[in-house]
């Protein structure tokens, strides 16, 4: 770990790794701002979504590959399964295609999970995944770690559909819905930029960023 922006929360859970690289961070605390519009937001997601890739994906593992340089013959590596990405619907789509950026032969499926907005519990209204996603590696993304609910509703589903390997992805968690998702689910590593203050009565993130779909698409 030496030398990697990363940190390895021992509270609220073992299993979070937050990614306070000064880039992310500055382009996190750009989209906080009230003051960013939608055009600018959707930027700023993507591209930030992009950049923590590579620590999501830092172990993952990679078999070799022969190829033949220019000069000579030599064994090189690649990726050794086929990848996953799942943005749940509808916000994770923000971070979808700045994710595609680095994997660009990612399959992408599809997870429509949102909350009820009186009763904050998760209902599911779409799903499509591509069929073989048993045998890939799963990123699960979304911007905002919330209640945990959604969160945890698609990683259960992720299992029923036979998954082993996944990550969560988002931007901003809160200790609340890490609890949440963890107390279900400790296994599967939270990846994440930032761990706010607390939920509020609403189930907003404290300080947060707002709705991250209604400023994503401007609704
Ligand atoms: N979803 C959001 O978009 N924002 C929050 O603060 C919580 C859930």
């Amino acid at each position: 770990m030496e030398g990697r922006r990363v940190t390895l929360c021992a509270m609220p859970s073992r299993n979070v790794i937050v990614i306070d690289h000064p880039v992310i961070q500055t382009k996190l605390t750009e989209l906080r701002d009230f003051a960013t519009e939608s055009r600018k937001f959707r930027a700023l997601l993507n591209e930030i979504a992009s950049l923590m890739v590579y620590e999501v994906t830092r172990d993952w593992p990679t078999r070799p590959r022969l190829v033949q340089t220019p000069l000579e013959k030599m064994t090189g590596c690649m990726l050794a399964r086929p990848i996953t990405l799942v943005p749940i619907l509808r916000a994770g789509l923000g971070m979808a295609d700045g994710v595609l950026r680095l994997l660009p032969d990612a399959r992408l499926g599809h997870l429509g999970v949102r909350r009820d907005e009186v009763t904050l519990q998760p209902i599911a209204y779409y799903q499509k995944l591509p069929p073989d996603i048993a045998s890939t590696e799963v990123l699960l993304i979304d911007p905002m770690l919330a209640t945990g609910g959604s969160g945890s509703a698609a990683i259960s589903y992720l299992k029923q559909a036979g998954v082993t390997s996944m990550r969560f992805v988002c931007l901003v968690a809160a200790p609340e819905g890490i609890h949440a998702l963890h107390s279900h689910h400790p296994e599967v590593p939270v990846y994440c930029a930032a761990i706010d203050r607390q939920l509020n009565e609403k189930g907003y993130i404290c300080p947060g960023l707002g709705d991250a779909g209604d400023r994503l698409f401007g609704t």
